[in-house]
């Protein structure tokens, strides 16, 4: 490969919004068969909103907000943001935690007001010996069946609510997808969120039903990857979370969206500035024609 060539890849990488940290990278990109995609604020927007609230008998949905929104504007994740504005725009303000921590991949604990309070996945409860009552595990069942990410609220050792959430997928998802195919690559779905949303996002886009990973744990994900590599594939993975990190840098070729975290856009060989999928395609399409082109 000669440098200039490479360059000259490099340059008009840029115009398409694809920052490349080295020419060295668009080697990479000449055996990769594979394109794992993260889903949320990679192939939706990543931005949620609260949509709905379904309480356990007696409880109150003002407190549920109340302790619930003080919790996740403590976090940074995207379903804690729709928790937490919802929460905001109903109340006007909420108190702050006495404690809070951040459980990765499963929601956030802490104290407000004296209570202990868990915000997150079902997994979470399970982990302090709390299950949901069955009118609210029903709630979940047909949310989750329509595609909405639920978490549930649940504190002083009670769960008490569940909560619906969702984003929508990215419009440019869809002809990303498409044209990551066409260059001959096999598009997977890899998400913590729970089976049915991952399917219904994936049936959006045009991912193959068993193309999709679901429920893997943010430290689980890279393992993703190296399971794919063992196999024998050359894989690239698109990711914007700190969650991504790990994964993008074991990935033959990581991809991170612009639009994402720091943590991600230092862990890939590229980044796709303005966090649209379709760029991966680009990106991958540049590096094929600069090689060929000093082949
Ligand atoms: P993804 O892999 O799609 O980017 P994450 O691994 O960050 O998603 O999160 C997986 C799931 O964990 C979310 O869909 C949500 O159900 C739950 N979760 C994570 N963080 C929080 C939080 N702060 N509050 C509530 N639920 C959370
Ligand atoms: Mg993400």
């Amino acid at each position: 490969a000669t440098p200039t060539a490479l360059l000259v890849g490099t340059g008009r990488g840029a115009q398409l919004g694809i920052l490349i940290k080295g020419p060295e990278v668009l080697e990479s990109t000449r055996k990769v068969d594979t394109v794992v995609l993260d889903k949320t604020g990679t192939v939706t927007t990543g931005r949620m909103t609260l949509l709905a609230m379904h309480t356990a008998h007696g409880t109150d949905e003002a407190e549920v907000l109340r302790l619930a929104g003080a919790l996740e504007h403590a976090s940074e994740h995207p379903v804690a943001r729709a928790v937490a504005d919802g929460a905001l725009e109903k109340l006007g303000s909420l108190p702050v935690p006495e404690d809070f921590a951040n459980v990765p991949g499963l929601g956030v604990q802490g104290i407000v007001d004296g209570h202990a309070v868990l915000v997150g996945r079902e997994r979470l409860l399970a982990d302090w010996a709390m299950e949901l009552p069955g009118e609210l595990r029903l709630r979940k069942d047909a949310a989750e069946s329509a595609g909405r990410t639920v978490i549930a609220v649940a504190w002083d050792g009670e769960a008490r609510a569940v909560l619906e959430v969702a984003d929508a997928v990215k419009d440019t998802s869809r002809e990303a997808v498409t044209r990551l195919r066409g260059l001959g690559l096999t598009p997977i779905l890899l998400t913590g969120d729970n089976r049915a949303v991952a399917g219904s996002v994936a049936r959006e886009v045009g991912i193959d039903p068993g193309q999709v990973i679901a429920e893997v744990l943010p430290q689980d994900k890279v393992d993703v990857v190296k399971r794919l590599q063992a196999k024998g594939r050359s894989v690239a993975m698109v990711g914007d979370g700190v969650n991504d990190a790990a994964a993008l840098a074991q990935a033959d070729l990581g991809l991170a969206m612009g639009t994402g975290t720091d943590a991600a856009i230092e862990a890939g060989d590229l980044t796709l500035v303005r966090g649209d999928l379709r760029a991966a395609a680009d990106a991958i399409r540049l590096a094929r024609r600069t090689l060929g082109t000093i082949r």
